[in-house]
């Protein structure tokens, strides 16, 4: 699988921390291409992180190795294939939980946690309904009325009924 390394480093000229993208690991301080691993950690399920230090000037830096997000291509219902992109998920659970106590943070680790899960997944081809489902899955415990603007607009006119008789469900309990 391609992956993408991003270095991180502390810009101490500028005092910020700053990134950079390469396919190359190379030493941000002196761009040396040798580094030994100090440390190597999980973050997210789909990074690694690296704490390093330069063979040549002892600077240590971090990268963070990341499966790229093109990797992915999301089949919508008429058959076109497009990229992935977490923004789009973010956007439509945004939109449902639009004037509902639901904080950005919570939206932030829900997406994080369906891409999880998406990434997890088989293949690199994913059906946009089995991104559908999952959303839905997470809002309906994050929110009912989210969950139910979403699984409205999501759902097809054809399963109507059914979805009718899971409304009555939430609203009873
Ligand atoms: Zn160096």
């Amino acid at each position: 699988m391609k992956t993408q390394d991003i270095v991180v480093y502390n810009d101490k000229k500028h005092n910020r921390l700053c990134l950079l993208r390469s396919d190359k690991i190379k030493c941000p301080y002196c761009f040396n291409e040798e580094s030994k691993v100090m440390d190597k950690r999980d973050t997210e399920i789909n990074a690694t992180r690296r704490r390093r230090e330069c063979l040549k000037c002892s600077k240590r830096f971090t990268t963070y190795e990341r499966i790229e997000d093109l990797d992915l291509a999301i089949i919508k219902k008429d058959g076109r294939r497009e990229a992935f992109e977490k923004e789009k998920i973010k956007k439509g659970i945004l939109k449902a939980c639009e004037k509902r106590p639901v904080s950005i943070e919570q939206i932030d680790v829900t997406v994080d946690k369906i891409e999880a899960e998406i990434r997890k997944l088989k293949g690199k081809e994913i059906q946009s309904s089995i991104i559908g489902e999952k959303v839905m899955n997470r809002l309906k415990k994050l929110d009912k009325v989210a969950y139910i603007r979403f699984a409205s607009v999501y759902r097809s006119f054809a399963d109507i009924t059914d979805f009718q008789k899971e409304l009555k469900e939430l609203i009873k309990k």
